[in-house]
């Protein structure tokens, strides 16, 4: 006997919803860059977001950007990266596709089963006499294992440059997560927990660093007569500024309206078999960026994709970050690191993960009826 199933429902919920400041809120910044006519090149609300995002996230040095991908690609030319860098095939195209244009070949090391973040064993085994740098994301803002990728580069004269994209506010043991490696690259895109529309940043310990990326995102422009690197354009504009400005004045309020809906999802998805939630360490502070499950696929009645299909009949579209995985792409797979069994790991894991919608605005009794859907259909099998 089955239950009969639980009402979709009547507006399309996706995995996310961009945060929106108070419009009122907006508007009166707007006035200001109305006065000022003053719309990009270092304007006054960039430089007080600037100021403003480097002491939210304790990082002594940052640079604001036009979006997380120039950030990466900044952090690379800052640090005067070449021939190879080390990095996990579990993340968006971004992260590989930044090396890249950097002119650094990727190589992939696994994933730690549980962490899903770069498996320092299967680093320290992938480098070769090209390395330069690793290239760790704190996927899904659960932390690399930053202690041993530390001691890996110290050992072996490497940079270490973090996809810090999910990590906006994270910590570890009340320490920022900026603090860790020679630059934590962030992303302010629309579907992060904290955005600009599009934007990002570098952050680092080295004021030199700083001094790099703030030439590089600007063409590499000193002064009037002076180009002193060859940059591009990665300017973060005003309007974005006074939307981050604006965000950023509500955004502790949506972590922690996010952090009640996950537990929702984890009093509710809790005993099903086959089903699990991706926990973080304790003395890891959540930035609350995906909520994440596991199918195990061998165990669960139905498998991850044939849930992802179903609940699109409930008009819950989730989605399977990140699958397929970067050393699957056409131009990364010929790679000799990108064959599935120097992957195993990440190759389990693009199959079974699914993230499931997650935003304070959807509020504890959608989560609720999400909870019923997906154990409708896994009971149904
Ligand atoms: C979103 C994202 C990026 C890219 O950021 P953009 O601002 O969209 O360029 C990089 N890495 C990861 C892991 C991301 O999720």
């Amino acid at each position: 006997m089955h239950s009969s199933p639980p009402q979709p429902f009547s507006e399309p919920v996706f995995v996310t919803r961009p945060l929106f400041p108070a419009l009122a809120d907006y508007q009166a910044a707007l006035e200001g860059i109305w006065e000022r006519r003053w719309l990009t090149n270092k304007g006054v609300l960039h430089d007080e977001l600037e100021t403003a995002l480097a002491a939210h996230l304790r990082a002594p040095h940052l640079s604001l950007v036009a979006n997380g991908t120039a950030g990466l690609m900044l952090a690379c030319r800052a640090l005067e990266l070449s021939g190879e860098a080390i990095t996990t095939p579990l993340t968006s195209p971004a992260t590989v596709n930044a090396l890249n244009w950097c002119g650094l070949k990727p190589v992939f090391a696994d994933v730690d089963p549980v962490t899903l973040t770069l498996d320092p064993a299967a680093v320290e085994k992938a480098i070769g006499p090209e390395t330069s740098a690793i290239v760790g994301v704190h996927l899904y803002g659960r932390p690399c294992d930053v202690e041993a990728l530390q001691a890996i580069a110290k050992r072996h004269e490497l940079r270490v440059i973090y996809d810090c994209a999910h990590a906006f506010g994270t910590e570890i043991s009340g320490r920022p997560i900026a603090e860790f490696g020679d630059a934590s690259v962030f992303s302010f895109h629309a579907t992060k927990l904290f955005n600009t529309a599009e934007g990002g940043a570098v952050a680092a310990r080295d004021p030199d660093i700083k001094r790099k990326a703030d030439l590089l995102r600007t063409l590499g422009i000193q002064d009037e007569t002076t180009v002193a690197l060859p940059g591009i354009n990665a300017r973060m504009n005003e309007l974005e500024a006074a939307f981050g400005l604006a965000n950023l004045k509500i955004v502790e309020a949506e972590r922690n309206a996010r952090a009640e809906i996950a537990k929702v999802y984890r009093e509710r998805l809790a005993g099903i078999a086959g089903l699990h939630c991706l926990e973080m360490p304790a003395d890891v502070r959540d930035s609350q960026h995906y909520f994440v499950i596991r199918i195990d696929n061998t165990r669960c009645k139905v498998s991850r994709d044939q849930l992802y299909e179903r609940l699109k009949a409930f008009n819950i579209f989730t989605r399977r970050y990140f699958y397929p995985l970067c050393s699957e792409f056409a131009f990364y797979r010929e790679l000799p690191s990108s064959r599935p069994e120097n992957l195993p790991h990440a190759t389990r894991a693009a199959e079974e993960v699914l993230c499931l919608p997650f935003y304070g605005a959807l509020g504890r009794d959608a989560a609720r009826r999400i909870c019923e859907a997906l154990t409708y259909l896994v009971d149904r099998g």
